[in-house]
């Protein structure tokens, strides 16, 4: 388990003043934006200035918070020669853009989370947007996270169903896992997927009390996102959290971002994305030993040539890096290929159980209504067409087996290139 102490409850403020004077924390970068400086921060701040300790501010006037140049830059400014422990208090882009800028300036830092939004508060690398391109940096994660639960219970319905979308996400990504260890000989953890289930049946068990955003709800939620965190973080890489979903999202993310639109939430689309990645499983489901053994005779190798314009066409200015993070699918040999249909057809009974596991669309679509996400494109003020050419493309953006790679192989509808 990772050895980041949480604090999860009604006096956060309390336990993190105790927490930094038992550490001997007197020096403090404060990092809010306009949302969560009167939230929360402000107490924070005289919380610590009680103390007689120094605290100094780095608060964006703006609401909309972007872990860009610009922002990263603001709080640079505020760094000084004195070592101080950052505070982050807010959601996931303010998260990290504290997490880079206290690793530059050897800082450790302290999450404050205001919102059960995303599972990421506990990283070690931090989502960034460099020259409007999506990267990810590796940082730092936490020393601690103190989460105020009536805070959390008082964020925005869209910023709780969020953090439900992101945990929905999970049944996704729990099942290309199973995919990627039986078919792409991936590293697999059953201790660490078995806990990131339990996060995700705890959810789903709660799913009207978090979608009513009772303390109790808000409370199973903030717990099963910290969880899933410190299970990447265990784990060493993202791989037990976020699955053909979450490759979807990021696509639609850097999208918004060339063509300068509002962002999305993040676990707003990856839930969206969740419902389009279970239809894959549930054709995968319909498809007996018989017919799969005939699709796989048919399948052709993707000609590596054409899959490469296609990289270039859709992804322009990184084609370069998708084809270095391409290369163990663009190098395949027709030997390769050859093994891995056959793979798919020794495997196809386990393929079959893995698929069982994964709600139906419709299931899941209800869930996340319940907890208040959106289950359409338009809900997020995106267009269907977008979001299919997310399910045909975003396989591209990470050499990770998914559902995605299997059902491009299977000739499942909806993956051929339009
Ligand atoms: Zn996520």
């Amino acid at each position: 388990m990772a050895d980041i102490p949480l604090f999860l409850g009604e006096e956060a403020v309390a336990s993190l003043v105790q927490y930094c004077a038992a550490h001997d924390l007197d020096h403090f970068l404060l990092v809010a934006d306009g949302n969560t400086y009167p939230i929360l921060g402000q107490k924070v701040e005289a919380a610590l200035k009680d103390r007689g300790w120094d605290v100094r501010l780095a608060v964006f006037s703006e609401v909309n918070v972007i872990p860009n140049e610009e922002f990263i830059f603001q709080v640079l400014l505020q760094a000084d020669d004195v070592k101080r422990t950052y505070l982050a208090v807010g959601s996931g882009a303010l998260t990290d853009i504290t997490r880079i800028v206290s690793h530059r300036t050897r800082c450790p830092f302290i999450s404050v989370p205001t919102a059960p939004s995303v599972d990421g508060f506990t990283s070690p690398s931090a989502a960034l947007v460099m020259r409007r391109i999506k990267t990810t940096v590796m940082a730092q994660p936490p020393v601690a996270v103190f989460a105020d639960l009536p805070t959390l219970a008082a964020a925005p319905q869209a910023m709780i169903a969020s953090g439900y979308g992101d945990i929905l996400g999970k049944a996704i990504a729990l099942a290309d896992w199973q995919l990627a260890r039986l078919l792409w000989n991936e590293p697999y953890s059953p201790e660490i997927a078995s806990r990131v289930r339990a996060s995700l049946d705890a959810c789903i068990d709660a799913t009207d009390e978090i979608g009513q955003g009772s303390p109790d709800g808000v409370r199973k939620l903030m717990f099963s996102l910290i969880d899933s965190g410190f299970c990447m973080l265990d784990y060493g890489n993202s791989r037990p959290a976020a699955g053909y979903e979450h490759y979807m999202s990021h696509f639609l993310e850097m999208k918004l971002l060339r063509e300068d639109r509002p962002a999305v939430l993040h676990g707003a689309k990856v839930g969206m994305c969740s419902l389009l990645a279970a239809e894959l499983y549930a054709q995968l489901r319909r498809i007996d030993r018989p017919t799969a053994s005939a699709r796989l005779e048919a399948a052709v190798q993707p000609d590596r040539a054409a899959e490469m314009q296609r990289i270039r066409q859709v992804f322009g200015s990184i084609a370069e890096d998708l084809f270095i993070e391409q290369a163990p699918f663009l190098d395949m040999t027709a030997a390769d290929f050859d093994q891995l249909k056959q793979r798919i057809l020794d495997h196809w009974e386990e393929i079959q159980v893995v698929a069982s596991e994964v709600p139906e669309p419709e299931k899941l679509a209800d869930l996340l209504s319940r907890a208040g996400g959106g289950t359409r494109p338009s809900d997020l003020g995106l267009s269907d067409e977008e979001v299919q050419q997310a399910l045909i493309d975003a396989h591209f953006l990470r050499n990770r087996f998914t559902i995605s790679k299997l059902g491009r192989i299977l000739g499942l509808e909806s993956l051929s290139t339009v």
